[in-house]
């Protein structure tokens, strides 16, 4: 297809999924408003039983998004700066500046202290030689150990859970996966969500497991962080209109719950097609000569570590000329974008957290050179292959 006009091939296309399970997705619905049970019914009841056991964890807990995962998951683990445990102060969890922004303003929501340590720039997970770091400079600096490691399973490969476990039981702190993209990912053949002390999924309609609207839900394996975490999305409360603590409105909802347990049965056949699509992007990049292991010479593939069954929620490249790129891409019609753009340690609303630019050089430097491009279950191989063709012209 060397000079003809390419299709476009949009970043993400919802449509197929939908038509493809619209009669059942249409069908659950409906059921839940025949039985008018809108609040915590049977279909939340079913959807979290259900995605406990695909998970292989024993208490899946739903609520309204990923952000109110992470701050249900920090605060069931009482970790954060509650009022009124001023003996506790300010505790402080270590986490990555290269992640959504959510990441980060859910400790501060949990009233804790965001301190954070570079990427691994061959996986952009959470170092956790930096977070050993890190974990230093903070003991020195306040005396204090930090309560939490919050690492992230960036674009859906898990973060080096071998090292995070070790660091946690060395310095007593509790693990807080962000696994909002991660849903069927693996770690040693462990799922995502089961690895450390609580876990947080999102199931934004971009998600690979997505709701038709916003929803979330915590996972553990400790029924007493499951149960406050229950007791924290509805007021605090474990008997009716008696409030144990002040908890906050951050129910799943049950149309959402519904609709989540029909795409639950198909998430594992997604995850493995997204697999497959990465294979078909690396062998198409690979055979058009484009790839090199420096972003200096050519772009850079997704690295997967061997322990690490990666979901591809997410397919992302280091390429030169990045921006160019995009809008080459864009002129196209050919989907790209750049998760994220700006790390949090530079953004504006979180100044107060000290840090400046340089602090972070991987996290900055993968900033200015990746580019996710389109994968999801229904992209089709042509497609795959006309999105390399549009880059291939590109560099050419
Ligand atoms: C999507 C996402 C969140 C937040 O989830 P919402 O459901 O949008 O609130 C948190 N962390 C990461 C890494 C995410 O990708």
């Amino acid at each position: 297809m060397s000079d003809s006009a390419l299709s476009p091939v949009p970043l993400l296309d919802f449509s197929r999924e939908y038509q493809a399970h619209r009669e059942e997705l249409l069908a659950a619905l409906i059921e839940v408003a025949d039985t008018q049970r809108f609040i915590l019914g049977p279909a939340v009841q079913q959807f979290e039983a259900s995605a406990a056991a695909s998970l292989e964890v024993e208490h899946a807990v739903g609520c309204a998004s990923g952000t109110d995962a992470l701050w249900l998951a920090l605060a069931a683990l009482e970790v954060g700066g509650e009022e009124g445990v001023a003996e506790r102060g300010q505790q402080a969890v270590v986490t990555t500046p290269f992640s959504f922004f959510a990441t980060v303003s859910s400790i501060l929501r949990a009233g804790g202290v965001p301190v954070l340590a570079d990427i691994d720039p061959l996986t952009f997970n959470l170092s956790a030689t930096a977070t050993a770091e890190a974990i230093e400079r903070h003991h020195t600096a306040s005396g204090a150990q930090v309560a939490a490691i919050m690492p992230v399973h960036l674009y859906g490969q898990c973060a080096d859970m071998d090292a995070f476990t070790t660091l946690a039981t060395q310095h007593g702190a509790v693990i807080v996966e962000d696994a909002a993209q991660a849903f069927g990912a693996k770690w040693n053949g462990v799922q995502a969500g089961s690895l450390g002390d609580a876990a947080a999924f999102s199931f934004y309609p971009t998600k690979n497991l997505a709701a038709m609207g916003d929803a979330g839900m915590v996972t553990t394996h400790d029924a007493a962080t499951a149960e406050r975490a229950t007791m924290l999305r509805a007021h605090g409360m474990r008997k009716r209109y008696f409030h144990d603590e002040v908890g906050w409105n951050s129910r799943i909802d049950s149309l959402q719950a519904a609709a989540l347990s029909v795409r639950l049965r198909y998430v594992e056949a997604g995850n493995a097609r997204r697999r497959e699509i990465a294979a078909l992007y690396a062998e198409a990049f690979t055979a058009a000569g484009l790839v090199s292991d420096s972003v200096t010479t050519g772009i850079v593939l997704p690295y997967t570590d061997p322990r690490a069954e990666h979901v591809f929620h997410q397919y992302v490249i280091r390429a030169p000329r990045r921006d160019d790129l995009r809008a080459h891409l864009a002129s196209l019609q050919i989907g790209s974008e750049v998760y994220y753009p700006l790390p949090l340690h530079l953004q504006e609303s979180l100044a107060s957290l000290g840090y400046k630019r340089g602090d972070f050089p991987h996290s900055e430097k993968a900033a200015e050179e990746v580019l996710a491009l389109p994968i999801y279950p229904e992209l089709r191989d042509d497609e795959v292959a006309t999105v390399v063709e549009g880059i291939r012209r590109f560099y050419a």
